[in-house]
């Protein structure tokens, strides 16, 4: 186990004490949270980090935005900041039980984290949805974009990030043209899931050959831009 890890969760639990949440015990030393921050405003943005476990960087960023607490008054943002808290800790790609997370959303979900992922997305019904991921085996950044009618917005994230990104590059079968990765195959992913449901969705890749500080920058950048960019 990683104790620099368990640190951040705990972290991260202290400064969510006085935000009302949704929670689902794991085990004795786990949850996953799901925090409600301006409960009382209708927009909502759901944002999620650590589905996968050896993709810390996310984790880290949702840390340093709770410190920091720079959210806006005009909407309600639900975070996650942790969905699989024992992979993480752990450095593992896959829950305790070896499931992929965000390849559990066919018909129905095998893993208590996939599940919750459902109820977080039926309980608060997000007009717009953020998962924030890693490509551990890659070198610039990149965005799925499971709705069309997105694409602009993505590609006005990627410009203000100010970073590098794959212009024109093959990630496993997929496409990615100008930073974008748009109607992806299907693979029973969370980002399905959410398009089934019509809610439209962004995954973000921070590539594994950056340094861990610059990662953490990136997605703590992508959370301030999403959370206070005017409403479309
Ligand atoms: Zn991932």
């Amino acid at each position: 186990m990683i104790k620099e890890r368990l640190n951040i969760l705990n972290k991260i639990d202290e400064l969510s004490k006085d935000i009302s949440k949704t929670e689902l015990i794991l085990d004795e030393t786990s949850k996953i949270l799901a925090l409600e921050i301006n409960p009382n405003q209708k927009e909502t943005i759901l944002m999620t980090a650590g589905c996968h476990g050896n993709e810390p960087a996310p984790v880290y960023a949702m840390g340093k935005f709770l410190e920091e607490k720079n959210f806006p008054k005009d909407k309600r943002i639900i975070l996650i900041p942790c969905i699989n808290p024992i992979g993480f800790v752990s450095d593992s790609e896959f829950t305790p039980e070896k499931i992929n997370v965000n390849r559990d959303f066919k018909e129905n979900s095998n893993s208590k984290e996939a599940n919750f992922l459902r109820k977080i997305v039926k309980k608060y019904n997000p007009e717009f949805v953020v998962n924030l991921h890693e490509d551990p085996d890659e070198t610039d950044f990149y965005i799925w974009v499971e709705d069309n009618a997105y694409k602009s917005k993505a590609e006005k994230l990627i410009a203000e990030l100010n970073v590098s990104y794959f212009k024109d590059k093959d990630i496993h079968g997929n496409q990615v043209k100008d930073g974008i990765i748009l109607d992806s195959k299907e693979h029973d992913s969370f980002e399905d899931y959410l398009i089934k449901n019509h809610i439209p969705t962004f995954c973000t890749e921070t590539p594994g050959e950056w340094s861990i500080e610059k990662r953490i920058k990136v997605n703590l950048d992508i959370l301030n831009k999403i959370v206070n960019e005017v409403s479309k």
